[in-house]
């Protein structure tokens, strides 16, 4: 390869490099056409109210179907929309359809959209939430923004600003991902959550080592000291549901409940538990 760069002098890359860079920039401009062809979508994962284990809203997670990909995961695209100035528009779109779609849920249920630093760090984001609450009818106390600690990262000024222009919508604002930081502790100090979401590595831990159980006890027991309530992401069995309910913890959210669904199976799930009781 080395002597065929020196030859030609084109070859600048190792040919495994080149296929990446080709994969990478065929992935973006499929990505750039993904909004105008419907192939980004919503699912919607049960939020649930640990002690009546009553439905209380939904976390809209972002999928993809590539053409002739098939499903990619958030993971795989948000920052790769992030870096090539996409996640704005992504992001827009998110926030006006979960809106759209959660409007015609009964109140109160909620709905809770993921933001990406990136995309909270775009001038005049909270006008991107007022839009979407205007145009779909949502009364804002039913949306709720996750952001995780690379949002409070930077900024610092600029961002508790912008925090309390959402607070002041009436949206609420939850801490995602809480534990995996650095500084996780430090980021409740600056600005009050409405709800503090704890990462699914501690729940999934529950099982096997007893200082799960105590970090999960030490949160609950902060939160409740800060008045902020707290969710339990990535439930999957009974006795971890049963820990964090003996442990204080307000609302669990996890396959054990339901996997992230279309929005119809979740409109199906809320008119069952509604019959149901
Ligand atoms: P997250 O917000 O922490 O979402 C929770 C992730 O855990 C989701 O993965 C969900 O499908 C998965 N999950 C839920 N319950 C369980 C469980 O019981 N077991 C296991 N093993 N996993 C569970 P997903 O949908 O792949 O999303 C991954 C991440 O991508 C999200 O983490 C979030 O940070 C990001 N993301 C998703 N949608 C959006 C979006 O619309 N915008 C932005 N900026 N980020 C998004
Ligand atoms: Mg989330
Ligand atoms: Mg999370
Ligand atoms: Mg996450």
């Amino acid at each position: 390869q080395a002597k065929d760069a020196g030859r030609g002098g084109f070859c600048f890359f190792a040919p495994e490099m080149n296929a990446r860079l080709f994969e990478r920039r065929a992935m973006e401009l499929d990505l750039r056409a993904a909004l105008g062809n419907g192939s980004l979508f919503l699912n919607y994962q049960p939020q649930v109210d640990v002690r009546t284990g009553q439905v209380i809203g939904a976390e809209a997670l972002l999928r993809w179907n590539r053409p002739e990909h098939g499903l990619v995961p958030p993971d795989r695209f948000i920052g790769l929309a992030e870096e090539i100035g996409l996640i704005g528009q992504i992001g827009a779109w998110v926030l006006q359809e979960a809106c759209r779609v959660a409007a015609t849920w009964p109140d109160p249920i909620g709905i809770a959209v993921n933001v990406s630093p990136v995309q909270f760090r775009l001038p005049g984001f909270h006008e991107t939430v007022r839009t979407a609450l205007e145009a779909s009818g949502l009364a804002p106390s039913r949306l709720e923004v996750e952001i995780t600690e690379g949002v409070l990262l930077k900024d610092t000024d600029d961002t508790l600003a912008e925090l309390s222009r959402i607070r002041e919508l009436g949206v609420h604002i939850a801490m995602d991902d809480f534990g995996t930081g650095y500084s996780s502790l430090g980021y409740l100090q600056k600005f009050r959550f409405d709800k503090i979401k704890i990462d699914r590595s501690f729940v999934k831990r529950l099982d096997e080592d007893p200082n799960a159980i105590a970090i999960v006890r030490a949160v609950v027991g902060l939160s409740e000291a800060l008045g902020v309530t707290t969710n339990a992401e990535g439930v999957e069995t009974v006795a971890q549901a049963d820990l964090l309910r003996s442990e204080g913890c307000a609302e669990v959210q996890g396959y054990l409940y339901g996997r992230p669904m279309s929005p119809e199976a979740f409109t199906q799930l809320l008119q069952a538990g509604r019959s149901a009781a």
